[in-house]
């Protein structure tokens, strides 16, 4: 184990611990003192309420690193550039995982934070291009600020005839040429290899040619529509590279995930096998699940924060003490021992609510101690965030409430405990930020206070789903028509489809093909399928849910922000009240066939609510499992709704004021679903009276879209649903579930893959739920289109045992 020193040298995001280690800044200890032990300090954090809120402790031992030796095929002098910067050895993983792709395997490596991942792929990478002085490499990542980061770690490294260099949009002209004809390690992303490098082939022909190894870095964030769109786009890349002659080695980094094998196979279409065992070594963490008490019976106002001021859950009757007063009261208790706390909070109006009430109880108890405690909000300049860094390292400032933005901007290092309010989507994200805790070798103390959300709440209950085996997968679903049309009218602009195209671009691509043709976009002749225009097919990657609605306000024409399309009707109809950056203000127009909203400032005493009616006619069925009076399915499904008025309600007492309609055009979907059904008989035997199906059937549906992100690496808000007691396609009690996005995402197929263990994990959440007739925590939606009404939360438990017993686990 000795002579091996952090290798984490490779990215900004991927070093914390190096940077420790590097900054001069580090070596100064003016900071507190050595503070109460993790296990002491939660202790005290616990004795302070009534209750105890912890649901479960678990300690992360300490690791050490398991080092390898230096593959033989790597260079002297690749060996000696890389321990110039602090790598003695490769960790275990890293080695593995090198070896593989100098084999010429596809190889992803699903790893922690900070393990390393670059050096599995610049090993392999440089040693080609040092042993072949033609070879090239092309970097992806999914930011620019990521790919310039890495194209600095390889430039330090000062290999001679490698040249470096990013390609992007910020490239400019003048540079842009001799980028191509001399860099032999191209530095971009999905984006500008889709508009770019694809359209350009021609002028790329000699970097393809030569193409040795494409790198896919931080490969989980394509996921969903866009992550099944740079799928086909890789594929378009493949093609060329064949065109040329060329078949590059696919080299993928990820964060921790469910079943990364698959997932890299999806995108890139290729067999990879994956390496997943972490060999980097990591400082012990006390990790704590918090649950915030229920409130007495009567005090749904017992928080001081209305819930309007943050934007969640404004719909819902409160019956937990909210995570945002909780992770407030911790963040002051633990800066009250002079503890350096990071707590992350998921909205950035969230994370200044948080530090107002941690510097409200600090200079109640000692005027002046509130000063210690800020907030964190992204945009902050280069200089303005250096400063946070050594207010932090120097103990001026002990407390920082932040949103994630902080992942993507400030190295912050040497803190004693983390406070995570709220889940954050993901255990990759979730051990990010508990990854932050921790000085060099010490302990620290990690934890997640639970928001009222059914997600939550499972696990807070469930430690093993956290602690345990990854459970989420990256999905996507390069089959969906909306996505494989578009990408097979780029592929053709960018040369003739031929038959053998279509095996590579995968399912549904003749389909794709023959209505492009029918549509006048391609034409067929003997040699293949041509695209009839001039111009090259408009294909946003990133576009979805349609265009962005601007936001402008009236009186000064200055544009506030954009809404994404499919949020538009809900949050900018005429007359919402629609918060910006804490600031109210009130629609006067959405004009839909530009695009826009006016609002002017105005801060009402009453919120908007907007409600909706929905409809769903399954188109076909894909795949079904009959179980009995219990039938599961999965097919393509039409959505059309409509927002139909919206309610106004009293912010102080939620009191309802009026319900006003609304004159918006209904919207269409075609998109992919699961669903189950149960037999009218199996739900009377069950106990669940035929008055109470709907409110049972609603419930669960809830619910279940509340755990689908424990499955799938969706939020929430990519899903739809729809119950009912009887569906006029499947004349029985329905529960759908829907991707939220055109041609679906890959979301509903997964739930249908693992639906034993999705419906387990969501009756489970219900079950165990303290609330007694349903609550944010369990069966109540913060985006439902009915108010939260009907709901019975005894009967869906009910509705889904039935469900279960039939289901073949
Ligand atoms: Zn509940
Ligand atoms: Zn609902």
């Amino acid at each position: 184990m000795q002579g091996v020193t952090s290798n984490d040298f490779s990215s900004a995001r991927d070093t914390p611990r190096h940077d420790l280690e590097s900054s001069p800044a580090a070596t100064v200890s003016a900071g507190p003192g050595p503070g109460p032990t993790p296990a002491d300090l939660l202790r005290r954090l616990r004795a302070r309420g009534a209750g105890d809120p912890v649901t479960h402790v678990e300690r992360v031992p300490a690791r050490a690193g398991v080092p390898a030796p230096w593959p033989s095929w790597a260079p002297a002098e690749l060996r000696a550039a890389f321990a110039k910067r602090g790598v003695v050895a490769p960790w275990q993983h890293q080695a593995e995982a090198a070896n593989l792709a100098y084999e010429g395997q596809h190889v992803i490596v699903a790893t922690g934070t900070a393990s390393g991942k670059s050096l599995a792929y610049q090993m392999p990478a440089l040693a080609t291009l040092r042993a072949d002085p033609r070879a090239t490499v092309l970097y992806l990542a999914p930011t620019k600020a990521l790919a310039a980061d890495q194209l600095r770690a390889v430039a330090a490294l000062e290999l001679e005839g490698v040249r470096p260099a990013c390609y992007d949009g910020d490239t400019p002209r003048a540079e842009r040429e001799w980028i191509r004809r001399h860099s032999r390690f191209v530095l971009t992303n999905p984006d500008m290899l889709h508009h770019g490098i694809l359209p350009g082939h021609a002028q790329w022909s000699g970097f393809l040619r030569r193409l040795a190894y494409v790198v896919i870095d931080e490969c989980h964030t394509y996921r969903g529509v866009f992550g099944s769109h740079v799928a086909h786009v890789l594929r378009r890349l493949r093609r060329q590279c064949a065109r040329f002659g060329a078949t590059p080695v696919f080299v993928l980094a990820s964060a921790t995930s469910g079943d990364p094998a698959t997932a890299a196979g999806r995108l890139t279409g290729l067999p990879v096998t994956a390496v997943t065992e972490d060999a980097s070594p990591r400082g012990g963490v006390t990790f704590a699940l918090w649950e915030p008490p229920l409130l007495p019976p009567d005090t749904g106002s017992g928080s001081p924060v209305p819930p309007q001021a943050t934007g969640e859950h404004d719909d819902l009757h409160q019956v937990r003490r909210s995570a945002l007063r909780e992770t407030a009261d911790l963040l002051a208790d633990t800066v009250a021992e002079g503890v350096r706390t990071l707590a992350f909070v998921r909205s950035r109006k969230g994370a200044e609510v948080v530090a107002a009430n941690a510097r409200r109880s600090l200079d109640d108890a000692v005027p002046g101690l509130g000063d210690r405690v800020a907030a964190y909000r992204g945009g902050y300049l280069r200089e303005e965030r250096r400063e946070l860094e050594r207010a932090l390292l120097h103990g001026d400032l002990l407390g920082l409430a932040s949103t994630n933005a902080l992942e993507l901007g400030v190295d912050l290092i040497g803190l004693d405990a983390v406070l995570i309010c709220g889940y954050p989507g993901t255990r990759a994200s979730l051990w990010q930020q508990a990854g932050r805790a921790g000085r060099s070798g010490q302990e620290a103390l990690a934890v997640l206070v639970a928001r009222d959300d059914p997600l939550d709440t499972y696990l807070v209950h469930h430690p093993e789903a956290i602690f345990g085996a990854p459970v989420e997968a990256t999905v996507l679903d390069p089959a969906n028509p909306y996505v494989l049309a578009p990408q097979l009218a780029c592929a053709a602009a960018e040369a003739p489809l031929t038959p053998a195209d279509l095996v590579l671009f995968g399912d549904g691509a003749k389909e794709a093909v023959d209505q492009l043709v029918a549509a006048g976009a391609l034409r067929q002749r003997p040699t293949g399928w041509y695209w009839r225009h001039r111009e090259r097919p408009e294909v946003d990657l990133r576009g979805e849910g349609g265009a962005p609605v601007c936001v402008v306000e009236s009186s000064t024409g200055r544009l506030l922000g954009t809404v994404d399309g499919g949020s538009s009707h809900f949050l900018l109809h005429p007359g919402a009240v629609y918060l910006h950056q804490g600031v109210s203000y009130v629609v006067d127009d959405l004009d839909l066939a530009d695009g826009c909203a006016l609002v002017h400032v105005e801060e009402p005493d009453w919120s908007t609510h907007a409600r909706d009616v929905t409809d769903l006619s399954v188109v076909s069925v894909r795949s079904y499992v009959d179980a009995g009076p219990v039938g599961m399915f999965l097919g393509e499904v039409d959505v059309t709704s409509q927002v139909v008025s919206y309610q106004r309600r009293r912010i102080a007492t939620g009191e309802v004021i009026d319900t006003r309609p609304l004159d918006l055009p209904a919207r269409e979907l075609r998109t992919v679903a699961v669903w189950f059904t149960l037999s009218p008989r199996s739900l009377t035997l069950a106990g669940v009276q035929p008055a109470d199906v709907p409110g049972a059937l609603h419930a669960a549906e809830h619910a279940a879209i509340g755990l689908l992100p424990l499955m799938a690496t969706c939020d929430r808000w990519d899903i739809g649903g729809l119950s009912t007691a009887v569906h006029p396609d499947t004349e029985a009690p329905t529960v759908f579930v829907y991707d939220g996005h055109p041609g679906g995402a890959g979301f509903a197929e997964r739930a249908y893959g693992t639906a034993s263990a999705w419906l387990r994990a969501t009756r489970d959440a219900i079950a165990e739920c303290g609330c007694e007739t349903g609550c944010p925590s369990c069966v109540q939606s913060p985006k439902c289109g009915n108010g939260n009404n009907p709901l019975s939360k005894p009967d869906a438990i009910r509705v889904l045992d039935v469900v279960l017993a039939n289901l073949p686990g």
